[in-house]
């Protein structure tokens, strides 16, 4: 067993998924490996060649990982983790923040960068919970236009801070490696609350830090 199989087994009970991420009971995993030969099956392969005997196992094993997220909330993550702000005024942001989810339509990797920012009322948390908070929403099925504004929404109803920015820049393999096969597209998206959406002023110094006004701009902000 890999070494993050076994965090993922100790950090999150697989009997209790989010509420609402799960229809039913969640399966066995000799079910989930059982659908895996099907779909090799049906991707016209034989599940039983020496080759893909252990492959089933690996791919539960990595649905573990991938999927982590519904396993976890981050509201509650972020809750116990706030430090009082001590007369901090600024912009706090952190950009960058590489991600790889699965869209929800296709099951193919999303890889992508999230920036975030926000201006702290009261509280703010540490970086790597930003980076935390990220994972935990692309590590479900997603559709990126939703992570984004989860990202945003969860910030800002847990730090409540006058306002939160948030972009994601990231390319979808379900249009690069089929259907239209466009490598070259990316996708940004952005949400903004509070004070980036009302104050052109914050929501420019937020974009200019991450240089990606003119992008932003074409996917209309307001
Ligand atoms: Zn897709």
């Amino acid at each position: 067993m890999d070494k993050i199989a076994k965090l993922n087994q100790r950090a999150k009970p697989p009997s209790a998924p989010r509420v609402g991420g799960t229809a039913g009971a969640r399966p066995s995993r000799t079910e989930a490996e059982d659908a895996v030969r099907t779909l090799i099956r049906w991707a016209g392969d034989n599940p039983d060649r020496e080759g893909l005997v252990g492959t089933p196992a690996r791919v539960a094993r990595a649905y573990e990982e991938w999927f982590s997220g519904n396993f976890e909330n981050p509201q509650e993550y972020l809750q116990r983790t706030f430090e009082e702000v001590a007369g901090y005024d600024e912009i706090v942001l952190l950009r960058d923040i590489r991600f790889e989810s699965h869209c929800e339509h296709h099951m193919a990797p999303i890889i992508g960068r999230a920036h975030i920012g926000y201006l702290p009322r009261d509280r703010v948390v540490g970086i790597s919970k930003l980076v935390r908070l990220v994972d935990v929403y692309a590590r479900r099925l997603q559709v990126q236009e939703k992570m984004t504004a989860e990202v945003a929404k969860c910030l800002n109803v847990v730090l409540k801070p006058f306002g939160v920015g948030v972009v994601v820049e990231a390319t979808h393999e379900c249009m690069t490696t089929r259907g239209v096969h466009r490598p070259e597209v990316s996708m940004v998206t952005s949400c903004m609350l509070g004070s980036f959406r009302t104050h052109a002023e914050t929501r420019n110094e937020f974009l200019a830090a991450i240089n990606l006004k003119g992008a932003v701009r074409r996917n209309n902000v307001d």
